[in-house]
C-alpha cells in the first residue's frame, strides 16, 4: 500500500522542484546543533540583529488598537503609502498606492511576478550567480531560466553583451538582484542603464529587479532600474523589510509595477494567502517612514564585519575571493580542493562535498554555489557575530589544511 509520501502521489509539479539549498543547509545546522555540536550558522542569510525597538512597538501597538482582522489582499492602504513615500524618498520614483501590492515577503512578490508573468515555455534570462529560488520558481511557473554568467573576474556581473546574446523572441523576463545574493555585487547606474537600454528594445520583456538589500549598501549608490526611460511600466520592483530592517521572520515585502501588473498580483495573491498578516504591516510603516537610524548602523557593522572577514579569507591558500559591495554574503571560489582527500579518506569532488566537509569538520555551515548556478564556489554569510565570524573563519583555515 502506498503512503502519502510517495512521490508517485505528489505531483510532477512539486516533484521537479529541488529543495532550497539555503534552508536545507540551515537545517543541517541545526540538527548536528541539537546533537550538542555547537555550528555557526553561516548559510542561512538573515541579519543576527533584533528588529529596532521602534517597530516592535508599532507592532505592539497594532495588537492592542485591534487590527487583528483580514487585511486588504494588497496590503492596507496607509502602508501602501508609507511605501510610495518610501520610493519616492530613497528611489526617485512616483509610484501611487495602485501599484503596491504587500507580501508574504519578497519571496511571495518574486513568486507572484513570475507567475503573472510567465506562461509555459517562455525564457526568463536570469543574472548568474542569481539568488537559489529563482530558478526553481521560474521552473514551477514552466518558464525556462537561461542563465546570463557573470565570474568572478568581473566582479560576477555579466557585460551586456551577454545579455544581448541571451535575448530571444521567447524571452520573456530578466531578473536579478543587486545589490546580489549571492556575489554582493551591485550594479552601478551606467550598467543599469544598458539593461534598461537593452531591454526597452524589446517589446514583450519585463524586468524583475529584486532590490531587497538595498540599505545593505558599502559604496556603490543603490539604483532602482525601473529609473530609466521606459523602464517604470516594464519593471516589477521587488523590496521588503527582512534584511534591511531585520525583520525576516515578520514575513512583508512588497511590489511596486505597473497596475495591470499589480492587479494580477492582488487577484493570484487573493486566491492563494490573502493580505499578510496585519501586525507585521502596522510594524512595517513604522520601518519604512520612521527613524532610520537603527537600518544605518546595522550596515556599518555589516560593513565591518565584511572587511574583518575578507583579511581573513584572502589569508586562506586555494580560495579565491572578492570584495563583497553590498548584502552580506561571500562567495568564493574553492575549485583548487576538488580531487583532494579528507583526514578519513573522502573525496571532494564537488562545492557540496566540501560544503559537507566543513560542516563536520569545521562545524561552520555554508552553502553549495551549485544553488546559486555556480558550481565552484561556496557562498558564506557573514550576518554573525564578529566572535563567531574569527572562529568559524579560523576553523574552515585549519579544515581546509587538512585536505591532501
Ligand atoms: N531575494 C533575495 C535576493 C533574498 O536573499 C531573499 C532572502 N531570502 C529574498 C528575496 C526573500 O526575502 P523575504 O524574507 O522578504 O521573503
Ligand atoms: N535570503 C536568505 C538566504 O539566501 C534566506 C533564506 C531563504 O529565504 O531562502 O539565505
Amino acid at each position: 500500500m502506498s503512503t502519502v509520501t510517495d512521490v508517485k502521489i505528489l505531483s510532477d509539479r512539486i516533484n521537479a522542484l529541488a529543495e532550497s539549498a539555503t534552508i536545507g543547509m540551515a537545517k543541517k545546522a541545526r540538527e548536528l546543533g541539537a546533537k550538542g555540536i555547537e555550528v555557526v550558522n553561516l548559510s542561512f542569510g538573515e541579519p543576527d540583529f533584533q528588529t529596532p525597538t521602534h517597530i516592535k512597538e508599532a507592532a505592539k501597538k497594532a495588537i492592542d488598537d485591534g487590527f487583528t482582522f483580514y487585511t486588504p489582499v494588497s496590503g492596507y492602504p496607509d502602508l501602501k503609502n508609507a511605501i510610495v513615500s518610501k520610493l519616492k524618498r530613497d528611489n526617485n520614483l512616483e509610484y501611487k498606492p495602485e501599484n503596491i501590492v504587500v507580501s508574504t515577503g519578497a519571496k511571495q512578490s518574486i513568486a507572484n511576478a513570475l507567475m503573472c508573468l510567465v506562461n509555459p515555455g517562455d525564457e526568463v534570462v536570469i543574472y548568474a550567480p542569481y539568488w537559489v529560488s529563482y530558478s526553481e520558481l521560474v521552473r514551477l511557473c514552466e518558464g525556462v531560466p537561461v542563465l546570463v554568467e557573470g565570474g568572478i573576474e568581473n566582479d560576477f556581473k555579466a557585460p551586456i553583451e551577454k545579455l544581448r546574446e541571451a535575448i530571444t523572441p521567447r524571452t520573456k523576463v530578466v531578473m536579478f538582484s543587486s545589490p546580489c545574493n549571492p556575489t554582493g555585487s551591485v550594479f552601478t547606474e551606467n550598467e543599469l542603464r544598458d539593461i534598461a537600454a537593452e531591454v526597452v528594445k524589446n517589446e514583450n520583456i519585463y524586468v524583475i529587479a529584486d532590490e531587497i538589500y538595498e540599505f545593505i549598501n558599502f559604496g556603490e549608490k543603490h539604483v532602482s532600474i525601473a529609473t530609466f526611460p521606459g523602464m517604470m511600466e516594464r519593471t516589477a520592483l521587488v523590496n521588503g523589510m527582512s534584511k534591511g530592517f531585520a525583520m525576516t521572520g515578520w514575513r512583508l515585502g512588497y511590489m511596486a509595477a505597473p497596475k495591470w501588473l499589480a492587479d494580477a498580483c492582488d487577484k493570484l495573491q487573493g486566491q492563494v494567502t490573502s493580505g499578510t498578516c496585519s501586525i507585521a504591516q502596522k510594524a512595517a510603516i513604522a520601518g519604512l517612514i520612521g527613524d532610520l537610524t537603527p537600518t544605518y548602523d546595522m550596515n556599518k557593522a555589516f560593513l565591518r564585519r565584511r572587511d574583518l572577514c575578507y583579511n581573513l579569507l584572502k589569508e586562506i591558500p586555494g580560495i579565491k575571493v572578492n570584495l563583497p559591495k553590498g548584502a552580506f554574503y561571500f562567495f568564493y571560489e574553492v575549485k583548487s580542493y576538488f580531487g583532494k582527500t579528507t583526514p578519513e579518506g573522502s573525496k571532494i569532488n564537488t562545492a557540496e562535498d566540501l560544503c559537507m566537509y566543513l560542516l563536520n569538520e569545521a562545524h561552520a555551515s555554508l552553502v553549495t554555489g551549485d544553488a546559486f548556478g555556480a558550481a565552484d564556489f561556496i557562498r558564506m554569510s557573514f550576518a554573525a557575530s564578529d566572535e563567531n565570524l574569527i572562529k568559524a573563519i579560523g576553523n574552515i583555515k585549519v579544515a581546509l589544511s587538512k585536505l591532501v
